[in-house]
């Protein structure tokens, strides 16, 4: 791990510092003891240190140097404490809060330019819930897909699919950012994948290391002459993602200029509707999403909060 947050060392992000130890004491992001990680995760760090890497034993010190260590987890007593553990059990009885379960939102419901509740599905059952506001937070996947259905999105790929146009946005509405990096992976039995966030020089160095060389296969060869669909299928069979999708409603002033929703995370031209999720980062995090994530849905609720927000 080298450095990762070194880019929110400065600037904006230094005022976020709050919100990620919120976060991390809420999600219970905590050290693992060296008894605690993997024979492959010891096997990766006695790499790197061998190919010259320093030990570190904090990798998310924003002043700290290049270095590699253990990486803090959410994990508790081998469960990872999630955004519902730590964001919802300590409201499930508060009585202004109903949770509906089992409920697939549709779309939003929207009228003379303004959210009024969404159409979901509940139970199977089709279900109309109204509200002055709504918060989509159903992931880079899903929020795009909701907004589209909407009819909130690039007006020509709607008519294509015979939706209803409501408000234009962003045509990079829908394309997920990809991955932050490749940097923790668990090996597969044939998976060549040993993502480590490590620039390409250095990470020759590490993987050349006999502490890691146990774990890992013969090196991956790119097939030559080889045509589209076989390529295809090759990249398929011997590369895995890491489920970091983000970016997919990015966020920005200006909705010409592929934001979806403003910096404040309300969608441009639709009022009362809001994102809160890994969908409008507008740049990948160069560490995983979770955190970052869970730090969007404390400052989205923070503005929500204030008066006369809109
Ligand atoms: C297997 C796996 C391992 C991961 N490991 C890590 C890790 O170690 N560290 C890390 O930082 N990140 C990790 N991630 C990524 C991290 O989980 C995501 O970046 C983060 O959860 C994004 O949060 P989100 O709120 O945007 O979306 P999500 O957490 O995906 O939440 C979206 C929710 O909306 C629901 N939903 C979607 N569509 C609808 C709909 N139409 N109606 C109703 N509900 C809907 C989904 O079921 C889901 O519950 C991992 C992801 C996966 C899949």
């Amino acid at each position: 791990m080298l450095g990762r947050h070194r880019a929110a060392r400065d600037g904006p992000a230094r005022s976020c510092a709050p919100r990620f130890a919120r976060s991390i004491e809420r999600l219970r992001v905590r050290r693992f003891s060296p008894d605690e990680i993997q024979p492959f995760q010891r096997g990766f760090l006695g790499a790197a240190v061998a190919a010259g890497i320093p030990w570190t034993d904090d990798v998310d010190d924003l002043d700290g140097q290049v270095g590699c260590g253990s990486e803090p987890m959410n994990v508790v007593a081998g469960v990872r404490w999630n955004a519902a553990f730590a964001y919802l059990d300590p409201v499930r009885d508060h009585r202004e809060l109903t949770i509906v379960a089992d409920a697939t939102v549709e779309r939003v419901l929207i009228a003379n330019g303004r959210a009024f509740g969404v159409q979901a599905r509940v139970d199977g059952q089709p279900r109309e819930l109204r509200a002055d506001l709504v918060v989509l937070t159903a992931g880079a996947y899903g929020t795009p897909e909701i907004l589209l259905r909407s009819g909130v999105g690039p007006a020509a790929d709607l008519r294509e699919h015979g939706i209803e146009f409501t408000r234009s946005a962003s045509a990079a509405i829908g394309r997920p950012g990809g991955a932050s990096g490749g940097r923790s992976c668990v090996p597969r039995r044939g998976s060549r994948c040993c993502g480590a966030g490590l620039r390409r020089p250095m990470a020759l160095q590490v993987v050349r290391q006999p502490e890691i060389a146990a774990y890992l296969g013969s090196p991956l060869r790119f097939p030559p002459d080889i045509g589209d669909s076989a390529l295809d299928q090759w990249i398929r069979s011997t590369h895995t993602h890491i489920w970091h999708p983000a970016g997919t409603c990015r966020m920005g002033p200006d909705p010409a200029q592929d934001a979806v929703v403003d910096p404040r995370g309300r969608v441009h031209g639709v009022r009362g509707l809001r994102v809160a999720d890994a969908s409008l980062f507008q740049k990948l995090p160069r560490a995983t999403p979770a955190l970052p994530t869970a730090v969007i849905g404390e400052r989205i609720a923070d503005l929500i909060l204030e008066p006369r927000s809109g």
